[in-house]
């Protein structure tokens, strides 16, 4: 094989694509999620991914769809297929597309034998040893929670890396191994844009204040809203001057001073809870009638959440919101279970139980029955009580009992964080 790249370096933009091998992925039988997560790491270094693909484990489908992505890409990212099984075809079908043949290498070989050496029970595998045989021609990508290695390959002036299927693996080659090299080879690959949540504001209200800001945008710097129920999401994108992004991600916090919002937020508002929390140093806990534990669940699914999440009552029944949460008997029944006073006695209540700073609650009906005229089914209260008080709004969500659920659990936490960000 050339390797006639080995020291050029490139300034254009790049673009990939990305082949996933899988029976499986084709059966409908997993979620091609490494596409998703390669391509978005490739954006966030200014990357275009311009094709994805799924094949099946077979050689003829392989090598066509390295063929023909190599004709429109510099880098075709692989996976799958890198197992010690008969139906992982990869490496030989990438031996073969190189002209090449598998070898013992040396270089996986030494990283094998450190990972049995830090997981024994692995030794028993008769398999393992396949795995240290790799195509001539390849560069081995260390695998460190894997015993298949990466492989790095140069042809033509192209790049092809090949990966293994299973997630985590890839996810933990590709940031070490992969990406590096890839910026060592295309100086443009840089961070390339910022983000930050605006919590509470509709989407309409925060461009109408952005139109300035906007519209003195320099050319190759673009403002993206990223609208969800609760919360936008801003990305500041620069497609040209990177240099540039700094400033305006600073100008573009000023414009929106008076609003609340986080920055460098994750898609999860479990995730931006927790890195409030932490900061701050408070606490939380949760009363929820209608959506049934989902919000301790959802904040329990951040690892570490023990630090600041004290607890939750699951207060289904009116007895339960009476004995445990303290709900005055009379105001149910004047106002009814779902409604705003019970909704925030339900707040105070875990409040006043737990010690915690903060508390949410959710009193509806997520249906499909127990629904009225006055309270059709998606009528949810959600109560929000802190050092601030005390506060319960309405919302109707007018779904599916389980997408009532999940509305009302993310709104939870929306309200959650808009609270403790008051300004
Ligand atoms: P192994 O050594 O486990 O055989 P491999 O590199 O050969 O790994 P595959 O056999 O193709 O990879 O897939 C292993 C597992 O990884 C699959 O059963 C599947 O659960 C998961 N997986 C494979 N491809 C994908 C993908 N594109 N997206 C998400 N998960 C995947
Ligand atoms: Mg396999």
């Amino acid at each position: 094989m050339r390797n006639q790249m080995a020291q050029k370096c490139y300034n254009t933009n790049m673009k990939a694509s990305i082949i996933t091998i899988g029976d499986e992925i084709l059966l409908g039988q997993i979620l091609d999620t490494n596409s998703c997560y390669l391509a978005r790491e490739l954006a966030r270094v200014g990357a275009e991914t311009i094709e994805m693909r799924s094949v099946a484990d077979t050689h003829a489908a392989i090598l066509h769809a390295v063929e023909e992505t190599f004709l429109s890409s510099d880098v075709v990212l692989v996976t799958g297929g890198l197992g010690p099984t008969k139906d992982d075809i990869t490496k030989q079908t990438l031996a073969d597309y190189f002209h090449t043949t598998l070898e013992r290498n040396a270089q996986a070989e030494e990283w094998l034998q450190l990972l049995l050496a830090a997981q024994p029970e692995r030794l028993k595998n008769p398999y393992n040893e396949s795995q240290v045989f790799l195509p001539r021609c390849c560069v081995p990508l260390r695998n460190r929670k894997g015993t298949a290695s990466g492989m790095w390959f140069e042809k033509d002036g192209k790049i092809l890396v090949s990966l293994p299927g299973v997630p985590f693996e890839t996810e933990t080659i590709f940031p070490q191994e992969v990406l590096p090299r890839l910026k060592a080879k295309f100086t443009s690959l840089n961070v390339r844009y910022k983000m930050l949540t605006v919590y509470q504001v509709p989407e309409s209200d925060i461009a109408q204040r952005l139109e300035k800001f906007e519209k003195s945008l320099p050319n190759g710097i673009s403002l993206a809203y990223l609208p969800s129920p609760g919360f936008v999401r801003l990305r500041l994108t620069a497609k040209t001057n990177p240099d540039d992004l700094p400033i305006l991600f600073e100008q573009l916090k000023k414009e929106i001073s008076d609003f609340s919002f986080l920055e460098n937020t994750s898609e999860k508002n479990e995730e931006n809870i927790a890195l409030r929390l932490r900061a701050a140093g408070k606490k939380i806990a949760c009363a929820e009638s209608c959506s049934g534990g989902n919000i301790a669940h959802l904040i329990t699914s951040v690892a570490g959440s023990s630090a600041y999440f004290l607890g939750g009552v699951v207060a289904y029944a009116n007895e339960v919101k009476t004995a445990v949460l303290g709900v005055r008997p009379e105001d149910l029944k004047q106002y009814g279970a779902v409604s705003q006073t019970v909704a925030c006695q339900m707040a105070q209540g875990v409040r006043r139980l737990t010690g915690a700073d903060y508390a949410v609650s959710t009193t509806g009906i997520a249906g499909p029955d127990g629904g009225t005229a006055e309270k059709p089914v998606g009528t949810i209260y959600i109560g929000v009580s802190g050092p601030n008080g005390t506060t319960a709004k309405k919302y109707w969500f007018a779904h599916t009992r389980e997408r009532n659920i999940g509305r009302a659990s993310v709104q939870a936490l929306v309200d959650l964080l808009a609270e403790i960000e008051k300004k």
